[in-house]
């Protein structure tokens, strides 16, 4: 009979009662299943303890021993000392605790103890200064003597309570584990079986059996998360969406209309697109491109094809500002063709918004552009066709599936510059196909990055003087102070204030911050593009997507406090033009991993490189993190270190999926269930 363990709480366990399982609780635990798969944190080696004889003085050693006698010495007033005398058949040792006579009455004669500390000792004999202990009960096999996990634990719910609950527990349930993946992956990858690896996770023998375990819980782990955006792909590909077949005469004109060709790069995209769109199932498709690549003409091609044929289309970015840069250039763009364009964001009245949404639901309008709010309910189109994503990563997963909700399966584009390492891509958009825009447009220059200390910011503003004289312009971004929005504020206003009456007194300064009205956003960036404005100080408001090619020197403050990510996405806003580009460090970095982050930034400009790094430094908890993708956490895998078994994963999916692997229908219709259990279908 298989016994559902996730349906089990641990109160069922000997020694779980009321208390000790909201205790339980409180680390994540409540059935026995969590508790099976609460892995340790780390192990410890105690298979090899040294004798007492052999241990070495100065030294911080640990050994075990058996009570022979316990003793409490007074030396002044309000100093205790326990001596506790252990001999292991080499030597004798007095462990020795300050304050601590309360532990006297557990250390019975014979007690068998572990004990860590700095080894002295003088004519009186060997001993020991207790920083860490542990007293072996019957089941001494649990603590010492081999690889003892270390969990994650609380005060309440200590080392020692949780490694005997868990392996009681695993006695008792190792059996009814559920075997997950199919026997022929097992076999083909050499796994082992669940009920082994989750056993040898938490108590291994030996390193390379732990190593074994580990592989095989990560690629369980890895391929039920493929195959559930495997499956997320393939309810898409198979609904019937809309085939744009339209004569091309439209997307010519438009293309002739650009004061530019397209790169080879965006050309090769734009044909994947446009297969995609023609064909009757859904497109899903990333594009992926560095800043200024050029993924904007690629969205207002796709609108191009997609309103040629009588659809609407609509286009969501992830803040005001940039909404209004798309909304300004596509209206530039697409008026000629004909075409309408809106834009709807928060801050319109009440009358403005309601006469988009008219336009919107009688299909008298073609394009809208906006930020969330094209989510809102509220929005209905007629027939919508297609939805970009600009800046996805900005979004949940749950809100690019939103947009999609509003119309019946039209096209998806979604479009990001964060570069994300190919295993990364391949967990996170398992679910999409993949474009790369992997070519600049011509003419670019290497962006100059340098960092400056702060007694050389004469000499910047000095250089920026220059420029601003030869006709171009400036972004100064100012320092996070990550505790107040308010402060950050206040902050941007001194700067721009002192910027302008006492350093740059004959150009013109302004400041762009969040929490402006979007008309007075828009007013700035106007005059910021028209050249009017010289000095653009800003929050980092400007940092997705904004396109002001004559600017060409980004001078970013306190920059060892933004990730890198983030300084790469600032700096992305120069060396968009035909000028050289400056983007000034300035700070003062004290880590190490602020250091190394403005070292990797002055060093390479490939974004690509730059989120590998990132990934180095933040490690995958946190540039992976759940909240960001609404993808579940992993436990066990490690994507940096586990690239290998991740693609093996992958393959096998693909297989799996496909129907190409040998598999019972028992096991099929397994991980179905676990992934119909495991992941929400609807947020995704
Ligand atoms: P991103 O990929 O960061 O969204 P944009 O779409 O904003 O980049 O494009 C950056 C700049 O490059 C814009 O000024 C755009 O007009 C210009 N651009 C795009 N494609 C080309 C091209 N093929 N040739 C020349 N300039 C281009
Ligand atoms: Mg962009």
């Amino acid at each position: 009979m298989e016994l559902q363990l996730s349906k089990h709480s641990v109160q069922k366990l000997k020694f779980v009662g009321e208390s000790k399982s909201k205790q339980l609780k409180k680390i994540g635990i409540e059935t026995i299943e969590d508790l099976l798969f609460h892995f340790p944190r780390r192990y410890e080696d105690r298979s090899n303890l040294k004798k007492i004889s052999q241990l070495v003085p100065g030294e911080v050693e640990t050994l075990r021993g058996k009570v022979t006698r316990v003793e409490i010495v007074k030396p002044r007033p309000r100093l205790n000392i326990l001596k506790c005398y252990l001999s292991d058949g080499s030597d004798v040792i007095a462990a020795v605790w300050f304050n601590k006579i309360y532990l006297k009455k557990s250390l019975k004669r014979g007690t068998e103890i572990i004990v860590t500390g700095k080894v002295g000792g003088g004519i009186w004999g060997k001993e020991i200064t207790v920083r860490d202990y542990e007293i072996l009960s019957e089941q001494e096999e649990l603590h010492s003597g081999r690889i003892v996990p270390v969990y994650p634990a609380t005060e309440k719910v200590t080392q020692r309570f949780l490694r005997t609950l868990i392996w009681n527990a695993l006695q008792k349930y190792c059996d009814n584990l559920v075997e997950v993946l199919p026997f022929s992956v097992r076999k083909k990858r050499k796994l082992a079986s669940i009920g082994w690896a989750i056993k040898n996770m938490h108590f291994p023998d030996n390193f390379q059996v732990l190593e074994k375990a580990r592989k095989t819980l990560a690629y369980e782990e890895l391929f039920i998360l493929q195959t559930a955006l495997a499956k997320i792909k393939n309810n898409f590909q198979n609904a019937k969406g809309i085939s744009h077949l339209t004569d091309n005469s439209t997307i010519i004109e438009f293309k002739r209309s650009l004061p530019f060709l397209l790169t080879g790069a965006q050309e090769r995209v734009w044909k994947e697109i446009q297969e995609d769109m023609e064909s009757a199932s859904p497109m899903a498709r990333l594009v992926q491109g560095d800043v200024g690549s050029g993924k904007t003409i690629l969205a207002a091609l796709a609108l191009v094809k997609c309103c040629a044929g009588g659809f609407q289309g609509a286009m969501m970015a992830p803040t005001e500002i940039l909404a209004e840069q798309h909304f300004l250039e596509f209206k530039k763009l697409l008026k000629p063709l004909g075409f309408s364009v809106e834009l709807l964001v928060g801050s319109l009245t009440q009358g403005e918004k309601e006469k988009i949404l008219e336009k919107i639901k009688t299909g008298t309008l073609d394009i809208l552009i906006g930020t969330h709010t094209l989510i809102q309910e509220k929005v209905e189109f007629k027939n919508l066709g297609l939805v970009v994503i600009d800046e996805q990563h900005r979004f949940g997963v749950g809100q690019r599936s939103a947009l999609k909700e509003k119309g019946y399966n039209p096209d998806m584009l979604v479009m990001t510059a964060t570069p994300i390492p190919r295993t990364l891509a391949l967990i996170l958009y398992g679910d999409l196909d993949l474009s790369i825009v992997d070519e600049l447009p011509p003419g670019r220059k290497e962006i100059i990055t340098r960092y400056v200390a702060e007694k050389n910011r004469k000499k910047v503003y000095e250089f920026i003087k220059q420029q601003l004289k030869m006709g171009r312009q400036c972004y100064i971004v100012c320092p996070l102070i990550e505790e107040s929005e308010k402060l950050d504020l206040e902050a941007a206003q001194t700067l721009a204030e002192k910027l302008q009456n006492q350093v740059f007194q004959e150009f013109k300064v302004a400041l762009l911050h969040g929490k402006l009205k979007t008309a007075e956003k828009e007013k700035i960036m106007e005059r910021f593009r028209d050249g009017e404005i010289d000095i653009l100080v800003a929050t980092t408001v400007v940092e997705v997507g904004v396109n002001v090619p004559n600017a060409n020197i980004m001078v970013i403050e306190g920059a060892e406090r933004f990730g890198l990510a983030q300084l790469h996405q600032l700096r992305g806003r120069i060396g968009r033009g035909k000028h050289q580009s400056y983007c000034i460090l300035m700070g003062n970095p004290k880590s190490e991993e602020s250091k190394k982050r403005l070292a990797i930034m002055t060093k390479t400009s490939d974004g690509f490189k730059i989120a590998e790094e990132d990934l180095k430094i933040r490690g995958p908890g946190e540039f992976f993190g759940t909240r960001q993708h609404g993808l579940p956490e992993l436990k066990v895998a490690n994507i940096l270190k586990d690239q290998k078994i991740l693609e093996y994963a992958k393959r096998d999916v693909s297989e799996f999926v496909a129907g190409r692997l040998q598999t019972t229908l028992e096991e099929k219709e397994r991980i179905q269930n676990i992934i119909l259990h495991n992941f929400n279908f609807k947020s995704l």
